[in-house]
């Protein structure tokens, strides 16, 4: 057994989550090891739709524009009835962007595309995962974690500070430390299936046979590839063939037609649905994140975004607290994103439901820009009747600089940092501080609110403070009779003047 030197942070799993994390880390400069049992990059599309609120954060961590020039967006909706007519509609009811929001249609990009992409990144943040090394032991003390890591060469061991279980919905990590994981089967197993095939045109998402749960069958082009993903329920026991003459004969079967081939398989699975939520997300110093700590049906496109989220929640904390800040900062993690599962698991849940009944409609909650943490502990909650709440999203608003430059705010939140916003006041109220950028927006600011979007999205008054978090989140919101609590807030969060 070999030793390897010791790191920050070791994130077990390299998909969407652990992926997510650790370039969030690499961005703070945080040391890490970021391990993966499986030899080569997972290669099948299982969470294709990537959400607007998950678009965001990719903007954020500079893999958007990457992310849609690999993939596209979803194709129309065709429904095919028994004599071969189909009505078509939009996958995703979505009205047009807005100032505020700025991505309002989800992104149909193939889960291995997103997580080259994401290795992309890290990649150019000096990092890469280690294929081929599976986390088989770990034992925690109060400094940090001792882990065993298997690979073709032997066993090492490694010393970290945190150990980030991000090892999917059957978790070695959560295993071990024997969390709970309540929850129920939901008695549909189905497969996918990403082929090539012939027959079918790659400009809509075909379904057919929606009103029959049994023989439901669903084959969406996949953008960015000549793929298709072929998706159906298949009895609950039982071989599925999933060979090309298998798939073929059960396209042909649930179609109705002859002229559809699937030429060859990249991938394919069988597997049963289940919404199962860990009990804790946090022993001491060993977290989860993604399908870790909750698993969730396919329906609504919510597991890789509430997994990529999770990381994101996670990140800036875990380096805040490596950095310096009080340990409690770590227990907002699980204290703002467990119940966001539990809703996501409801709503997924739901989905299925009416999928079941062929009545499935994707409204305004599968995008997760309304999700929050207005009853979390990092909220500085103040008597506000109006406007956007501690807790909320901030929204995205155009301003101007004072040198006469267009910009967002999103374009100022963008990066590791902190941000405060003063409107209508004096920039020496508040002492500057690393980690935290201020902007005044008015008269006499560096920023103009011209269209007094911000203002009006936060029902801001001459005085007020406006409070962001590096996660895009609002912290709080003051008037100018309320600094001491602002003050002492950041103090809490490791931002000393
Ligand atoms: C058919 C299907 C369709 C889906 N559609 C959507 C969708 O449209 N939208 C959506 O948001 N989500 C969707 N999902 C869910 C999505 O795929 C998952 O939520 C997502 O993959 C979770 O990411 P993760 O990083 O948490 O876990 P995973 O992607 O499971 O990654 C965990 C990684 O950890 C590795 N690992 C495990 N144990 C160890 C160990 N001991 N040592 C080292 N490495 C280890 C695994 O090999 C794996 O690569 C779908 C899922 C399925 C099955």
């Amino acid at each position: 057994m070999t030793d390897s030197p010791a790191v920050e942070v070791l994130i077990c799993g390299a998909g969407a989550a652990g992926l997510t994390l650790a370039i969030e880390l690499a961005r703070r400069g945080i040391s890490l090891r970021l391990i993966e049992k499986m030899p080569t990059p997972f290669p099948g599309s299982r969470g294709k739709g990537i959400q607007p609120r998950t678009q965001e954060i990719f903007e954020d961590q500079g893999v958007l524009d990457q992310l849609l020039a690999t993939g596209g967006l979803y194709p129309p909706l065709r429904q095919y009835a028994s004599d071969g007519s189909y009505t078509q509609t939009a996958v995703i009811e979505a009205e047009p962007p807005t100032p505020a929001e700025p991505y309002h249609h989800a992104l149909l990009v193939p889960q291995f595309l997103t997580e080259q992409v994401l290795r992309a990144r890290l990649l150019a943040l000096g990092q890469r995962p280690a294929f081929g090394c599976e986390l088989t032991g770990f034992v925690q003390d109060a400094q940090g974690v001792t882990a065993t890591l298997t690979t073709a060469q032997g066993e090492e061991t490694i010393r970290a500070r945190y150990l980030i279980g991000a090892d999917g919905g059957r978790s070695y990590v959560r295993h071990t430390l024997e969390i709970g994981f309540p929850g129920k089967t939901l008695g549909v197993r189905a497969l996918v299936a990403d082929v090539h095939l012939t027959g079918l045109k790659a400009d809509a998402w075909h379904q057919f046979n929606q009103g029959s749960p049994a023989h439901q069958l669903a084959i969406c082009p996949l953008a960015g590839t000549d793929l298709f993903q072929i998706q159906a329920p298949v009895p609950l026991e039982g071989d599925v063939d999933l060979s090309p003459e298998g798939l073929t004969a059960l396209v042909a079967a649930r179609s109705g037609r002859d002229d559809i081939a699937v030429q060859s398989v990249s991938w394919a699975s069988a597997y049963s649905m289940s919404a199962r939520l860990a009990d804790r997300y946090r022993v001491d110093r060993v977290l989860l994140i993604g399908d870790a700590a909750h698993v969730h049906p396919p329906t609504g496109g919510q597991g890789l975004n509430t997994s990529v989220q999770d990381a994101y929640n996670l990140g800036w904390k875990l380096a805040a607290v490596l950095n310096g800040a009080p340990d409690s900062l770590l227990d907002s993690y699980e204290e703002e994103r467990r119940p966001i599962a539990a809703t996501m698991l409801g709503l997924a849940s739901r989905l299925l439901d009416a999928a079941k009944r062929g009545d499935m409609h994707r409204g305004r909650e599968v995008r997760q820009l309304d999700l929050g943490y207005r009853e979390s502990s990092l909220a500085l909650g103040t008597q506000r009747s109006e406007g956007l709440l501690a807790g909320d999203r901030a929204p995205d608003a155009p301003l101007r600089g004072a040198a006469g430059q267009p910009t967002r705010l999103f374009e100022l939140l963008r990066g590791t940092h902190w941000t405060l916003l003063g409107y209508e006041t004096e920039r020496k109220l508040v002492s500057p501080r690393p980690g935290l950028h201020i902007h005044m927006i008015g008269a006499r600011g560096d920023l103009i609110d011209e269209q007094n979007l911000l203002r009006d999205a936060c029902a801001a008054a001459v005085g007020d403070w406006i409070l962001i978090r590096p996660d895009g989140y609002v912290a709080a919101i003051v008037n100018g009779n309320e600094l001491g609590a602002l003050e002492s807030f950041l103090q809490r969060q490791g931002l000393s003047a």
